[in-house]
């Protein structure tokens, strides 16, 4: 698995595998973040997503919404 990548722009997340072509080219040389000289779109590396954090904290958050209704 690559890096993730983060859209400046909208906040999407991808796999540098995943990156368009032209990005994916200069992700390969990035360092933290790079704007593609192709397409202009900027992107910045994002720390990988944690599932079992993640889950937790939906759960989290549904038992306060519930508390609080
Ligand atoms: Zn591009």
């Amino acid at each position: 698995m690559g890096r993730l990548w983060m859209a400046s722009l909208g906040g999407e997340v991808l796999y540098a595998e995943d990156l368009p072509g032209c990005c994916r080219r200069d992700a390969a040389s990035a360092e933290s973040s790079f704007e593609c000289h192709a397409c202009g779109a900027s992107w910045q590396a994002s720390l990988p997503l944690e599932p079992e954090e993640c889950a937790f904290t939906e759960r989290a958050s549904d038992r306060e919404q519930k508390g609080a209704a």
